[in-house]
């Protein structure tokens, strides 16, 4: 119990500083040049028209920007803005009030939407398609089914699983934008703002470095480059050379192509445990005690852009890359070929 408000201090701080680095408006993204022009142009129509925005469903791995795009289209618009989860929305019940209160054009960010009960999707298409829900009164033969209008809004998702969605829900977004990994240019240019924003001198290649080995992502990028921040401040007078940023990461396991200790012991499991594959990643996820929601949408999707591992149909299996980036050398007869 004593211990709960330094937890609590803790996340808020972490918090504070991810809000810190995000950039609070749409010209200060780095990187994702195609999202962002379709963007524009719906906002611009949207604000000639006087009318709400189209729904918007952002998908991608983790930390590549959706709720970034999602939190400055509001404040683009000069519109309010509601935040919910979908893991909390169990019931239609839990996002009524949501509906209720959206103001005339505000924005409802539904993040992890694809973790929203099924009865929650099905209550959401009128209130999508025609801006009105069907709440249901009391209960048995007095039941009854009021129409109730609502103010027309916008509905922005945001999703690391497309797949999970139901097509009919898909298909109630008028924009959907798939976000991609960041380009090494990209990252360091990230890197290189937010430094400025901590207020740390990092060399240009200790930038690049930085980035090269941010796994595609800016919000690793800018979790390496905190890192190297404490790492300098304690061991090198505050400034990062290059060798003052490859040594922070390597203290932290991080790898020459960024690969964190639990993207390594992944791999190394499905090479040494399974031959290399094929293996479902449920095997994986049990050997290793990591949950298969994990690997799917936080450790994998590098790994498969890397194409260190492929998904086959009979599972996960690692490339001749995997193995050589391991230091291991590739079994001559593939693990499942015997069978
Ligand atoms: P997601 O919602 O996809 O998991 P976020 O939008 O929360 O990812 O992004 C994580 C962090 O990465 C943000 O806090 C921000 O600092 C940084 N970030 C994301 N996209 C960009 C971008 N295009 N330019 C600069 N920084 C970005």
């Amino acid at each position: 119990m004593a211990r709960q408000p330094v937890v609590q201090a803790a996340t808020q701080l972490v918090q504070d500083e991810d809000r810190d680095l995000r950039p609070q408006w749409l010209s200060e993204m780095v990187g994702q040049r195609d999202v962002y022009a379709r963007i524009q142009i719906a906002i611009e129509a949207a604000a000639k028209r006087g009318e709400p925005l189209g729904h918007i469903l952002f998908d991608g791995p983790p930390g590549l920007g959706k709720t970034t795009f999602a939190l400055c289209i509001p404040r683009e618009l000069g519109v309010p803005l509601q935040i919910a989860n979908g893991a909390t929305l169990k019931a239609p019940k839990d996002i009524v009030p949501y509906l209720t209160n959206a103001a005339e054009r505000s924005v409802l960010f539904i993040d992890e939407i694809h973790r929203m009960h099924k009865s929650v999707e099905e209550f959401l298409y009128p209130a999508m398609e025609d801006f009105r829900i069907d709440l249901t009164l009391g209960e048995g033969i007095n039941a009854r089914t009021i129409n109730m209008p609502l103010k027309p809004f916008t509905l922005i998702g945001a999703t690391t699983r497309t797949g999970l969605l139901s097509a009919p829900l898909r298909d109630r977004f008028q924009m959907r934008e798939h976000l991609d990994f960041y380009t090494l240019e990209e990252l360091a240019e990230i890197v290189r703002r937010n430094a400025v924003k901590l207020r740390v001198v990092v060399e240009e290649d200790a930038a690049v470095e930085i980035a090269s080995r941010s796994r595609g992502t800016p919000r690793v990028a800018n979790n390496r480059l905190r890192w190297v921040r404490d790492y300098a401040t304690t061991k090198a007078n505050g400034r990062v050379t290059l060798s003052v940023a490859r040594d922070a990461l390597e203290m932290q396991g991080i790898d020459s192509l960024g690969l964190d200790p639990q993207d390594r012991k992944y791999l190394e499991t499905i090479a040494r445990v399974f031959g290399g594959g094929p293996v479902g990643v449920e095997a994986v996820a049990h050997t290793i005690n990591v949950p298969p929601d994990t690997l799917i949408d936080e450790v994998e999707p590098f790994l498969l852009r890397s194409e260190l591992l492929i998904r086959t149909p009979r599972g996960r299996r690692l490339t001749a890359a995997g193995f050589q980036h391991l230091g291991l050398s590739m079994p001559s007869q593939p693990h499942g070929m015997l069978f």
